[in-house]
């Protein structure tokens, strides 16, 4: 058995009912390394051009890494790619948990499933076998439901499972994947694409444990991780209060999303605020297999109108935002409820938080009236509003929930009626709660991003600005060639690079997948020399950080390269008009906006960087440099 990996694919046919294993060579690994570089290797190769992203001839991937199920902080990640139904472009989205590692020591690194399947079926590999199970008992349930009956079922509490929910057996648009019935592959609709094959769950366990070259060193990387947590306030802040625990920084810096991004400052943002859930609602913190940071949430209501089961989890600052001050709602109770409506059902929180606040822009303007929302009062603040609709959505009924269940973008076109300047889309996503206006650089991988608008595939701005930078930060920054801090608010030539530089290490880490809370270029637990430290101590490979950086390139090259063939351009590679207009409210941010003339001249500065055409488009040459010429083909 080879080191960090178990040299194992398992390729799924539904619609013979066939399994096949496939045992790539080293140099493979060493290439792609997991996550979406190896999961969109298979999607380029095996799918046809221009399939119906719901159609059985869409590819679904599932890959861990050559690092996954190592006993470290931040590495039980898996990502899940195929055509996205949302923007038709590459779909893309990573999860934790405990699934990840099981699904290692289960005793594949990766799945590749095609076709669909004549009835609803689920996979289980349990110690290596893989075996499909008749499925038509689970529909329709709740994902705990499932949970318990799959636990049942297999006569083993200790299974991980991965499963859609009942919202995209509905056809929700934004339909998750959904593990431990609280961790998400939420974004792109990656949930609907496994539903439209007729796989509910995949379900493992195993007892194999993954092999290191030097499980010495990575014992020692890993006795850092618990010492340096109280010693760096941004990874003691999450450990303390979990991502929510930057509701408060964002809303003074004037980067909290408001009233569907028309402000960024929202007066309520104390009650819904990752220390108030602390001292009110949080029952524990959970973590991720072998994961000292502990940042997930846990809460427990159980008076009142909103009870919500711990089992369920809590609600992240991006939840906390789309629900909270994207809707101008500040009860953290509803957001808690909320956020339980969308893991029972399997929904993106971001999309369906962000739709909802879309369609209240909507009303307050008359853009839409009562008829459309089938008489709900649809006003900011209204937590009745607010519940009514998301229960619309996850059911995909009424005459709101089947318009808003295809997502704003869609709705958008439905309602027409300059619905379309209440958009804060990008490829159909809708944006997530940080805001390009003052992270500028973000606006431009908002844009350029291969599966639209995403807040986890680049650093942010504050990390290399004057007045924010730590010594900490710039020392990794320097790394990765950004020795200097820039100036706020700038989008020059410097900060595209530091765009493009923090966006390929981002790429990389989706690809050797790694939490990035753990490992990153700035804030984190671990910098870009352990990153290296510790691939080289899970592998033997003698990598350095330049050939994990061309790991991250590839990833993106190949993506691109999908979009090209599908159609998919600069064209797509748009900001939301919203976007460049003032921001209204008062604060920091107040009227401030991005201009078209800054995006533009990112993007050019952006394509060069990558090497890419002034389309945006990889070139011969640009896949050649990275060993994958064999891509060019599919442009
Ligand atoms: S930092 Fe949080 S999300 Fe990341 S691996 Fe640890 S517990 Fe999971």
């Amino acid at each position: 058995m080879p080191f960090g990996y178990n040299g194992k694919i398992l390729h799924i046919d539904l619609t013979r009912g066939t399994m096949e294993v496939e045992t790539p060579p080293e140099s493979f690994y060493r290439k792609y390394m997991g996550g979406s570089a190896m999961g969109v290797y298979y999607i380029l190769k095996e799918m046809p051009k221009g399939v119906d992203p719901l159609s059985p001839e869409n590819v679904l991937t599932l890959m861990c890494s050559v690092t996954t199920g190592a006993a470290i902080s931040g590495q039980s990640r898996i990502n899940a790619n195929a055509k996205s139904p949302i923007s038709g472009a590459i779909g893309d989205s990573q999860a934790g948990g405990y699934f990840p590692a099981e699904f290692k020591f289960a005793g594949f690194d990766g799945l590749v499933i095609k076709g669909k399947s004549p009835k609803p079926v689920y996979l289980s590999i349990m110690d290596g076998k893989p075996e499909l199970h008749d499925a038509a008992h689970l529909m329709g349930r709740v994902t705990g439901e499932v949970d318990d009956i799959l636990r049942k079922e297999m006569g083993d509490d200790k299974i991980e499972i991965l499963q859609h929910g009942p919202a995209a057996e509905r056809g929700v648009l934004f339909s998750s994947m959904v593990n431990m019935s609280n961790r998400n592959n939420g974004r792109t609709g990656m949930g609907l694409v496994m539903a439209s094959k007729n796989l509910k769950a995949v379900v493992v366990r195993g007892r194999q444990r993954v092999r290191l070259a030097d499980a010495k060193g990575v014992t020692a990387l890993n006795r850092v991780g618990p010492k340096e947590v109280p010693n760096n306030p941004d990874m003691d802040g999450l450990a303390k209060y979990g991502t929510a625990s930057v509701v408060m920084p964002q809303n003074s810096m004037g980067t909290l999303p408001t009233h569907n991004y028309n402000e960024s400052q929202f007066e309520s943002c104390e009650p819904i605020s990752g220390e108030k859930m602390a001292e009110t609602i949080l029952k524990d913190r959970e973590t991720c297999y072998a994961c000292v940071v502990r940042c997930k949430r846990v809460v427990e209501i159980k008076e009142g109108a909103y009870k919500v089961d711990p089992y369920y989890g809590g609600p992240e600052y991006e939840t906390l935002g789309t629900f909270g001050s994207y809707c101008g709602i500040g009860d953290l109770a509803a957001i808690a409820y909320a956020n339980q409506i969308c893991n029972q059902n399997g929904v993106d929180t971001i999309a369906c938080g962000a739709t909802i606040a879309f369609a209240m822009e909507c009303y307050e303007k008359g853009i839409i009236t009562k008829e459309q929302t089938g008489g709900l009062e649809l006003k900011f603040g209204s937590v009745e509003a607010m519940l009514e609709a998301l229960n619309q959505i996850v059911a995909n009924s009424g005459p709101l929930g089947r318009v808003l269940s295809q997502g704003s973008e869609r709705a958008a076109s439905v309602w027409g009626n300059g619905a379309d300047e209440c958009l804060i889309t990008v490829k159909g996503a809708e944006a997530p709660a940080h805001m390009p206006q003052a992270k500028r650089s973000l606006g431009l991988i908002y844009a350029v991003n291969p599966f639209g608008a995403d807040h986890q595939s680049s650093e942010h701005d504050w990390m290399i600005e004057e007045g924010m930078a730590s010594d900490l930060y710039m020392g990794r920054l320097a790394m990765l060639g950004m020795p200097d801090k820039l100036a706020p608010l700038s989008l020059d030539k410097a900060k595209v690079k530091f765009a493009w530089l923090t966006e390929v290490f981002y790429s990389m880490l989706d690809t050797v997948e790694l939490c990035q809370f753990v490992w990153g270029p700035g804030w984190t637990l671990y910098g870009p020399q352990e990153t290296v430290d510790f691939v080289k101590a899970a592998t033997g490979w003698d990598v350095t950080l330049d050939e994990l950086m061309a790991v991250g390139m590839r990833r993106l090259n190949l993506m691109r390269t999908f979009n090209a063939r599908e159609g998919v351009d600069r064209k797509a590679d748009q900001l939301p008009r919203k976007f460049f207009k003032a921001l209204g409210g008062s604060g920091p941010t107040a009227g401030i906006a991005l201009t078209h003339e800054e995006i533009d001249s990112a993007i050019d500065e952006y394509y060069r960087l990558a090497g890419w055409t002034a389309d945006g488009i990889p070139t011969r040459d640009s896949l050649k440099q990275l060993d994958i010429e064999w891509a060019a083909e599919y442009l």
